[in-house]
């Protein structure tokens, strides 16, 4: 029989979830609503039932489920597979590996979802090939993960990676983690959406409708994408200042404007650096599914670690 992972990547807003073979291929997906507002218990009750039916799936396909991948946001203890602290899910201290454990009688193993999806880019999507790999995600806030020789690197505290964080303009605009002037509060999609729609008296605007815009011409919206491009820079400048990596993936929301944001970005940093060597820009492989595939390696990696 063959053998498959059964992989969940947990969203505020929704669960990616599939049945991923060794080699990374998916061999079943689905997708169900987090419905996070239902309070934390409940989230772990539909994690489980959905991990329940993935395997009970695997089985009626004659596959083999061997083990189980969980990616959750916000702070992991990976090493004991509790979810600390997680704002959108309101998850505090859940012992999300042991749950997982208990019900499906799998070895199960627990990760950072945007850790995890740095993971599977390195391996087998944009950052194939290279060593050294950063993956940043810029949605609606920005994240990344540093992936090193395919392991993701935690930190002492589950919380290495933040470098939506890094303050670029000291003094400036407040951003939700409580400092002003970071790198998120200029060039995530939802500072861009929100800057504009401000200046520009166009409530709703997304970062994409700027990018759109400022190829059009609209020169409100071109200065808006250029300070965000420059902010991003600047701030990517640090991170590669600490980390030195032959390649940078970028995924998440914004990374759709394709070219229009590599192209600008990957200039500003150049013309920013003295010494630094650049890494090569490229935009992520996997899509949102990287959390999820990410999910599935994690598990695999823990069950060679207990073989
Ligand atoms: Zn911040």
């Amino acid at each position: 029989m063959t053998n498959v992972v059964v992989a969940l990547d947990v969203g505020g807003t929704g669960m990616k979830c599939a049945l991923v073979r060794p080699d990374g291929t998916v061999h079943h997906a689905e997708r169900h609503p987090t419905r996070a507002e239902r309070g934390p218990e409940a989230v772990l009750g539909t994690i489980l039932d959905v991990a329940e039916g993935l395997a009970a799936k695997a089985r009626a396909d004659s596959l083999e489920p061997v083990a189980v991948g969980i990616a959750v946001p916000g702070v992991v203890d990976e090493q004991n597979g509790i979810a600390a602290w997680s704002s959108n899910i309101g998850f505090r201290d859940v012992p999300v590996r042991a749950r997982i454990e208990e019900r499906l009688g799998l070895p199960a193993a627990l990760g950072h979802d945007v850790r995890v999806g740095g993971i599977a880019e390195a391996r087998l999507g944009g950052g194939r090939g290279h060593r050294h790999v950063l993956f940043m995600a810029i949605g609606t806030g920005i994240a990344a993960a540093l992936v090193v020789g395919g392991e993701g690197y935690s930190g002492a505290h589950g919380a290495a990676g933040e470098l939506g964080h890094i303050v670029v303009r000291p003094g400036g605009e407040a951003c939700p983690c409580g400092q002003r002037g970071c790198m998120e509060a200029y060039g995530s999609a939802r500072a861009v959406g929100k800057r504009y729609a401000e200046l520009a008296g166009a409530p709703g605007a997304t970062a994409l409708d700027v990018v759109t815009r400022a190829g059009q011409g609209d020169h409100l919206a071109a200065t808006v994408w250029r300070e965000a491009i420059e902010a991003l820079a600047d701030g990517l400048v640090t991170a590669q200042a600490l980390y030195d990596v032959d390649v940078l993936v970028i995924g998440g929301g914004l990374a759709e404007a394709g070219d229009a944001l590599l192209h600008p970005l990957e200039s500003a940093f150049r013309e920013r650096i003295t010494f630094h060597r650049p890494p090569a820009f490229v935009r992520a492989g996997l899509g949102d599914e990287a959390g999820c595939i990410g999910a599935a390696l994690l598990a695999l990696d823990h069950l060679e670690k207990l073989a």
